[in-house]
């Protein structure tokens, strides 16, 4: 089975509890207006990789290291066979280190539930809903204020409970860079990254080709 990939990363502190591998997909027909992951959207088949190669990957980082794994994108559920393969692999890890499995969709729990209702019940944790910029919250983990943080399991309520209704003025961003490009990880706040971008002109930085922008 291929998954359709935007990229993976260890560690990510950013996008839910401790230090975390994160795995975005690629593609998403969602299209929220202000989606700060628009080079996500395209379901570009180059972008496919076997689910056994996100899985070694998975097993090469020291499982020390890993409180859980949190799958964004792009939209997972848009990939159903191929999500369940990887939540299937991951839910060994999850077994053998307690690794906590973490899901954003831009759908609500209902229809993702119906989408990939395997994934669902293997999950911990699920953040649901689609991006609306008309809607800022300072929720942790959440982009806008409609979106919902819902503990799934036992594991999930036990990580997750105290950060459903939790807020934050100044939400944490991870800055990458690889590939000749810089990833920013996180859920930026609002205004945050004309913010980021008026800071970097003030010191003569311009930035092109950024994901945030058609
Ligand atoms: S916010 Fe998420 S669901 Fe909405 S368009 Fe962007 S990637 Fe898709």
């Amino acid at each position: 089975m291929r998954l359709r990939l935007s990229r993976i990363h260890h560690p990510v502190t950013a996008l839910g509890p401790g230090r975390r591998i994160g795995i975005w997909t690629q593609g998403c027909t969602i299209a929220c207006p202000g989606c700060v992951s628009r080079d996500t959207w395209p379901a570009d088949q180059e972008t496919e990789v076997a689910v056994a190669a996100v899985l070694d990957w998975c097993g090469t980082v020291d499982p020390a290291g890993v409180a859980g794994v949190t799958i964004s994108g792009g939209e997972p559920s848009e990939q159903p066979a191929a999500l369940s393969e990887l939540v299937a692999g991951l839910a060994g890890f999850q077994r053998e280190y307690g690794w906590d499995l973490l899901c954003y969709t831009g759908v609500e729990e209902n229809e993702f539930a119906d989408r990939c209702p395997e994934v669902y019940r293997s999950l911990d944790a699920l953040v649901t809903g689609p991006y609306r910029a008309g809607e800022p919250t300072d929720l942790v983990w959440r982009g806008s204020a409609n979106q919902r943080l819902i503990p799934l399991s036992e594991l999930g309520h036990s990580r997750y409970d105290e950060w459903v209704s939790a807020e934050t003025s100044a939400p944490a961003i991870q800055v990458q860079v690889a590939d000749e490009r810089i990833w920013l990880i996180g859920v930026p706040g609002r205004s945050a990254m004309s913010k980021v971008e008026r800071m970097l002109a003030d010191r003569g930085i311009r930035l092109e080709g950024v994901s945030w922008r058609p």
